[in-house]
């Protein structure tokens, strides 16, 4: 019997058991003191003045997008490679996406790409640190600065990423994460969007609140929605921030023992790191090209066959689903992401594999190229 290799696993220890039966214990369970502790804990991590917790990274892209000041008939610049919440939270604010193609090296938004699609209408940018590698600021926010935009990180892949040493979420005017299941730390379902601008966090806390103002409860400022966090989600996450940076440690090790594994092999591109990040391998994702048309997808199912699980992160660029029709972008329109969701695989890397699955996963790989 062989066991399956699977392509995520949380991890969840004795003190996030403690912690949650605490909570239930207390009585307390909706937004309090834990809340606040997490939010603390949050900010002092990201190196950010504030954290506002959110009861998941969709509903924290939405509130990021709303705390910028974004509002119907707007534009936003964002990937058309990314998890569908990215984009869909800028049709939740009434406002227009605008896909702009990725760079062929780092999946993420090419700043020339990004620059050649602002309009009068654009408002801000919306970039994504995809697969746990940050995009480049450097040059978005020179792009963002010289236009007045605002610019916005999609971190739900990233925490604990670095870029010329400081953290993903610190790297836009405001950043957003999710607690997810399958993220690098987890609580189920959580998120939390991070900033530096007072403004930002006071209209996110309202917004995630009904609209009520810090001032008191039925002051109603505006439209909000309840996008609050619970205490024993936040109990959770309290505990996983507590070990993020060892998780990721061992995401890095894992990858770096696959890569070597993988070197040099025909028709497979390994991930490539730019000098000035630190990736945090939320994914693995190699590239699969140049055997046959299908070999992407006969990688995939060989290694089913082994009981390897692996993944298509995406398996296609969101311009060509229906809900984006309307923006009247069809095949073609981006080739470096429809090249991408064509060829890109990923492998399992979480921190609970052992050398013996590394290796397992790399004599598979090898083997299914080589023949
Ligand atoms: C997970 C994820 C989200 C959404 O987070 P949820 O907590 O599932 O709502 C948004 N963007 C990206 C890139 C993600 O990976």
């Amino acid at each position: 019997m062989y066991s399956m290799i699977s392509v995520c696993k949380p991890i969840i220890g004795q003190e996030e058991i403690a912690a949650a039966t605490a909570v239930l214990q207390s009585g307390q369970l909706a937004q309090g003191a834990r809340v606040k502790a997490l939010e603390e804990a949050w900010s002092a991590y990201c190196g950010t003045h504030y954290a506002v917790a959110i009861n998941n990274g969709t509903a924290g892209l939405h509130t990021a997008l709303y705390a910028a000041g974004i509002d119907r008939g707007d534009e936003v610049i964002t990937t058309p490679f990314t998890f569908v919440a990215t984009a869909n939270a800028i049709l939740m604010q009434g406002a227009r996406p605008v896909f702009a193609d990725i760079s062929p090296d780092n999946f993420n938004l090419d700043p020339k790409e990004v620059e050649a699609k602002i309009t009068p209408k654009t408002k801000a940018i919306l970039a994504v640190d995809l697969y746990g590698q940050a995009a480049d600021y450097t040059a978005l926010k020179k792009i963002a600065e010289k236009n007045h935009l605002a610019l916005l990180e999609d971190a739900c892949q990233s925490i604990g990423a670095t870029q010329f040493g400081q953290k993903t979420g610190a790297l836009a005017d405001c950043g957003v994460f999710s607690l997810y299941a399958t993220k690098n730390i987890m609580c189920g379902e959580g998120g939390m969007v991070v900033t530096n601008s007072e403004e930002y966090a006071s209209r996110a806390r309202m917004f995630r609140n009904q609209g009520q103002s810090e001032v008191g409860r039925y002051d109603y400022q505006a439209l909000g929605y309840n996008y609050r966090l619970n205490e024993m989600q936040a109990a959770i996450a309290f505990e996983q921030l507590k070990k993020v940076d060892n998780l990721n440690e061992k995401r890095r090790s894992n990858a770096m023992h696959l890569a070597a594994g993988l070197v040099d092999l025909p028709g497979i591109t390994l991930p490539s790191i730019r000098k000035e990040n630190q990736h945090v391998f939320h994914q693995f994702t190699i590239r699969v090209s140049n055997l046959s048309e299908h070999s992407r997808d006969g990688l995939f199912e060989y290694l089913r066959t082994l009981n390897i699980g692996s993944g298509v992160y995406y398996p296609k660029p969101l311009h060509l689903y229906p809900h984006f029709a309307f923006l009247n972008q069809g095949i073609g329109t981006f080739p470096v992401a429809e090249q991408a969701a064509k060829e890109v695989l990923s492998l399992p890397v979480h921190p609970s594999l052992s050398t013996t699955d590394l290796d397992c996963i790399i004599d598979a790989v090898k083997k299914y190229a080589s023949t």
